[in-house]
């Protein structure tokens, strides 16, 4: 049974920086993922920590919501069969050193916080994702 889910995409500074975009919407349509809508902005510091907020316990919360703002990012909503689960096994692990062959993030990603993209990790954060960018 087929089980359309959408995700949300981001092409973070450092792989917008060195003009990847091309490259990795590449990456998701060859791999079966459709583009449903997308756009290059650039985001304040306020509107990362909003996006970032689970993750405001942790240390690196402060340099990740930075990071996230400190350069123009390509936000993409993404359609595909599983969409969710698919897009984070073609990201690859958060690291890029321990990153599989073949991901995004092995074949861009800088370092642990240079990591090239991100991706929704669950249905109900897609949509609360996807809401963020593209539905306010
Ligand atoms: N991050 C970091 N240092 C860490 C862990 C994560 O800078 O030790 C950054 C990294 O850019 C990552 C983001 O925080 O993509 C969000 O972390 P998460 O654990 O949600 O990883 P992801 O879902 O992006 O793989
Ligand atoms: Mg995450």
């Amino acid at each position: 049974m087929s089980n359309i889910e959408q995700t949300l995409s981001i092409i973070k500074p450092d792989a917008v920086e060195r003009n990847l975009q091309d490259d990795i919407k590449k990456m998701f349509t060859d791999n079966g993922f459709s583009i449903k809508d997308e756009k290059k902005i650039q985001i304040s510091k306020t509107e990362a920590e909003e996006f970032y907020k689970v993750h405001q316990s942790k240390p690196f919360y402060n340099d990740l919501c930075s990071y996230l703002s400190s350069g123009p990012i390509v936000v993409m909503k993404l359609e595909k069969d599983n969409a969710i689960i698919a897009n984070r096994k073609l990201m690859g692990a958060t690291d890029p050193l321990k990153a599989d062959n073949g991901t995004i993030r092995k074949k861009y990603g800088i370092s642990i916080d240079k990591n090239s993209v991100h991706g929704s990790d669950s249905v109900e954060n897609a949509k609360i994702e996807i809401d963020f960018f593209f539905n306010s």
